[in-house]
């Protein structure tokens, strides 16, 4: 079995203010754990330890065992959204950037589009920037499911994720999903999404 549980890219702190050592060392040490160990567990002596996890993510339909879609997805799920911050932030490609753009009209509007995904996924779940069809595009997901998915509503090709579940905010913003929002719009690591954004158009 090739699943490793990754190294988070930066330390604890690396992200604050906007978002607290507690709630990284919480979340990735303990949530996405969990999610890594009950996903091995289910997969191991079974077909799916033999593929990737992004091809076990392209299997999840409505017949997928809840082991495979809620612990699957929150493991490849939060490598997404530990590698779409940095410390500090980053700044988009020339190539990305001009596709933001072209589809948004700017990247404000693209972060008002993410918050407002983001505000408007009622209980738990994820906003994502995608390509799908060649094109960007903010969806959102509920739970751990993730665009990859065919359960998904929109299907294409994850280049930003942003959690929303209350564990990612809450020892600091409490109930305020929108002040943690705009936290992590100043920590978007664009470069990276950049990389992602040309490895899905290849
Ligand atoms: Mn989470």
């Amino acid at each position: 079995m090739a699943f490793e549980f990754p190294d988070l890219p930066y330390d604890y702190t690396a992200l604050q203010p906007h978002i607290d050592a507690q709630t990284m060392e919480i979340h990735y040490d303990r949530h996405h754990r969990t999610y890594f160990n009950n996903f091995t567990g289910a997969v191991d002596g079974t077909p799916n330890a033999d593929k990737s996890l992004e091809e076990v993510m392209a299997t999840v339909d409505a017949s997928a065992s809840p082991a495979i879609r809620n612990n699957g997805g929150g493991y490849y799920n939060h490598i997404l959204y530990w590698n779409s911050m940095c410390d500090g932030g980053s700044a988009p490609s020339d190539a990305l950037g001009a596709a933001i753009n072209d589809t948004f009209g700017s990247m404000d509007e693209l972060k008002s589009q993410l918050k407002q995904a983001g505000i408007g996924r009622f209980g738990s779940g994820f906003a994502w920037l995608v390509v799908a069809d060649g094109k960007l595009a903010v969806t959102s997901t509920p739970n751990q499911d993730n665009p990859l998915m065919p359960v998904a509503d929109m299907q294409g090709t994850p280049i930003v994720a942003l959690d929303v579940w209350e564990h990612a905010y809450y020892l600091k913003y409490q109930n305020k999903r929108p002040d943690y929002i705009d936290g992590w719009l100043e920590v978007v690591d664009w470069a990276k999404a950049s990389t992602r954004y040309s490895d899905a158009l290849a």
